[in-house]
């Protein structure tokens, strides 16, 4: 979501005719877009910050920016730090950019962290990839998990329309792009603020509906979406997924304890039991989906026994991909408060044991690609072999190959490769084209 956000200020400021500097100490602009989802990326920003703001004082026309959460959840007082900065924004102001840059430009020291109505950007993001593009469908967060900053930063749920969605994909497919992920906090909300009811009874407008209802762009070859939530994701949208064939065989389904009284504290209004139907119904209809995770260690609270209920939800669902992280107490959130803190030494046990557990299960799940043939979206070169390129399977699994075959068929980015695997690693593949 940081990134897309990124993607959507960099495109401002290239419509407003700024050009990305040789390096960050020669810009004229420096805009850290922040995160405020862990400590450890908040303090990286202050360091950075700490830089641009000595540098300002013999650069006055410098203009210093902190946009993101980190800037909404500091708001004035990041001002009262760092006297140096001209614009404070949240990333509910993200597409506002050029018109806060304006109130800049006339003098002012500009804090925007109200809560505000995301307007559709009219300006085209500046992408990273020319192949595969992250698409916003939902703004904000209206669950309460209790570790969690971003209700607090991003604001309520704010959908968009069908349409406007739409109309995005389409200049993305006219522009060359074969890949889109729809991007949501929480995405199996889609819609929840939308009108329409159909005849039914059912709300319309829901996450399911709008794959139906983008799925037919032409040009677009795959369609994938994240994040889901388990108390959210319903058995329409399997049927949907395994149905549709331009969506993709991969899940990201955060499922973050293993044990029942943790998700409750946590609040998040699921069971262990319904996170295993969830995975199960997954595999009866696509039997060979990958499914990816976000797991919580040390929690306030968490014993020995309830780790190891997360460690073995791990081996036995057996997952592609872990985000793994110890809990870091966020501020304005519930459980930052509790007096039942676990240690540090506790945090990096615990971690350093999952991490064990996620590679030996992540290399077991990946020996079934081998010998295998897949099919890749070349998304670029390989930067450390010029003669490959890189891209990923339909599973989201990042696959490594020759760029051209024995018989001299030369392949580029964007173009589907049918790649037979020959080696499989814990997080990546390689293998050759065989057509
Ligand atoms: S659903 Fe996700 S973004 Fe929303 S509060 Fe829970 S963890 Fe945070």
């Amino acid at each position: 979501m940081n990134k897309a956000d990124s993607e959507r200020m960099a495109g401002i400021l290239e419509a407003m005719g700024y050009h990305e500097a040789a390096a960050e100490l020669e810009a004229d602009l420096v805009l850290y877009n922040t995160c405020t989802i862990r400590d450890n990326a908040e303090q990286k920003v202050y360091s950075y910050l700490g830089r641009q703001a000595r540098r300002k004082r013999t650069h006055p026309h410098l203009k210093l920016i902190v946009a993101g959460c980190v800037a909404q959840q500091e708001g004035e007082a990041l001002l009262r730090r760092i006297p140096e900065l001209d614009l404070v924004m949240g990333p509910q102001h993200a597409n506002r950019l050029e018109a806060l840059l304006t109130q800049v430009d006339n003098g002012q020291q500009v804090v925007a962290t109200d809560d505000n109505h995301i307007l559709e950007d009219l300006t085209t993001a500046r992408r990273d990839s020319t192949i595969c593009a992250w698409v916003n469908v939902i703004y904000g967060c209206n669950e309460r998990c209790t570790y969690c900053v971003v209700p607090s930063v991003r604001g309520k749920e704010q959908s968009r329309s069908p349409e406007a969605i739409r109309r995005e994909i389409e200049g993305l497919a006219a522009s060359g792009f074969r890949e889109i992920t729809l991007l949501g906090q929480n995405i199996d909300a889609y819609g929840r603020d939308l009108p329409g009811i159909t005849p039914e009874g059912r709300r319309q407008n829901t996450l399911t509906d709008l794959l139906h209802h983008i799925h037919d762009v032409e040009g677009i070859e795959r369609i994938r979406f994240a994040t889901s939530h388990p108390r959210y994701f319903t058995e329409r949208l399997i049927e949907a997924c395994s149905d549709l064939p331009k969506l993709c065989e991969h899940f990201h389904i955060p499922f973050q304890s293993g044990d029942n009284d943790v998700l409750k504290a946590m609040a998040r209004g699921y069971t262990v039991e319904r996170y295993r139907r969830i995975v199960n119904r997954i595999r009866e209809r696509m039997p060979d989906a990958a499914i990816s995770t976000d797991v919580i260690v040390a929690f306030p609270g968490e014993t020995d026994a309830q780790f190891q209920n997360t460690l073995n939800v791990v081996e036995e669902v057996g997952f592609d991909q872990v985000n793994t992280a110890a809990y870091s107490p966020r501020p304005n959130t519930p459980a930052a408060t509790w007096t039942n803190q676990l240690p540090e030494a506790v945090k990096v046990e615990r971690l350093q044991e999952l991490n064990t557990l996620v590679e030996r299960v992540a290399r077991q799940r990946n020996a079934r690609y081998a010998g295998r043939v897949e099919q890749v979206l070349a998304e670029g070169v390989n930067p450390k072999n010029p003669q490959q390129l890189m891209g990923r399977t339909r599973t989201n699994r990042l696959t490594f190959f020759a760029a051209e075959e024995p018989e001299g068929c030369r392949y580029s980015p964007g173009d589907l490769v049918a790649v037979q695997i020959n080696s499989v690693r814990s997080f990546s593949l390689s293998g050759t084209p065989v057509q």
